[in-house]
């Protein structure tokens, strides 16, 4: 699933491919269910002639603003991703919905799986209220982190995991995460010190900042992947330290890594560098 890292290099490769500015001439949608609506005739309609103005990212959130105010909210859940090719390139039959835009490019929308969803909104505030403050918000220290982190009685992975709590992280970013910080998966919250909460939370940064560079993670070569826009591969999967590394010895301490199962999500971890400590 794409997370922070993954959106972001969406969003800068939606942006380096000039797509604001450009006109929609028509939306085609394929598979209804992608379409958060209940009535698909008028999200089209909504959509139609419509000028991109602007792109944005909350979470895991893509939003594309639309000159009559509305915005588009896409969430790329397990395999969703975006491709802009021209018009007559031969459509796979994965695409979900198309934009038509000026000058014989399409924007289509792959989903393998289906659970991608979008919605169109003309308050994506409101919309999107129920999410957590961003990793790399101006307004979120260390310390605020900590102070929240540790008002909580939930394990450290569910808790990361949770968008409410802190928007963008999925299950590599936060493995990564908790290696870094030398932090169990079940570690309770509230047993933090400030000191190891402030850790956390830069830890945080670090992993995601690690897989913006690397233009984000793609694991495997199937269609289910994480792709750039272009098709490009992101290269952070040569980064990892203990995510998918099972067997693998620890980049810190060479114990093998483990893989074990917290809040229903594979997990891995170091068996030598997070101990749990309750
Ligand atoms: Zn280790």
């Amino acid at each position: 699933m794409p997370e922070m890292p993954e959106v972001q290099t969406i969003l800068e490769d939606l942006k380096q491919a000039c797509l604001i500015g450009k006109k929609i001439l028509k939306m085609s949608v394929f598979w209804d269910k992608t379409i958060i609506s209940s009535d698909i005739s008028s999200f089209v309609n909504t959509i139609k002639g419509q000028v991109i103005t602007g792109l944005d990212r909350r979470g895991k959130y893509l939003i594309i603003h639309l000159s009559n105010g509305h915005s588009l909210v896409i969430h790329f859940r397990m395999t969703g991703r975006f491709i802009l090719t021209s018009t007559d390139t031969p459509l796979s039959p994965y695409i979900r919905f198309l934009m038509d835009l000026d000058q014989n490019m399409q924007l289509r929308f792959h989903d393998t799986r289906k659970f991608g969803r979008c919605l169109l909104t003309q308050n994506v505030n409101e919309t999107l209220s129920k999410l957590g403050p961003e990793p790399f918000a101006s307004d979120l220290s260390p310390q605020l982190f900590a102070q929240n982190l540790i008002r909580k009685k939930r394990a450290l992975k569910p808790l990361l995991l949770d968008q409410t709590f802190l928007a963008g992280l999925g299950n590599i970013y936060v493995d990564e995460a908790l290696w870094e910080a030398h932090l169990h998966p079940l570690q309770q919250a509230c047993c933090l010190s400030a000191t190891q909460a402030e850790t956390l939370f830069k830890a945080i940064q670090k992993v995601l900042r690690r897989g913006l560079e690397s233009q984000g993670t793609t694991l495997g070569i199937g269609k289910t992947n994480f792709y750039r826009l272009s098709g490009k591969r992101g290269s952070h999967q040569t980064l990892l330290n203990v995510f998918r590394r099972e067997g693998k010895p620890c980049p810190r301490c060479q114990t093998p890594i483990i893989r074990t199962v917290v809040a229903q999500r594979g997990t891995h971890l170091c068996p030598h560098c997070q101990i749990l400590k309750n």
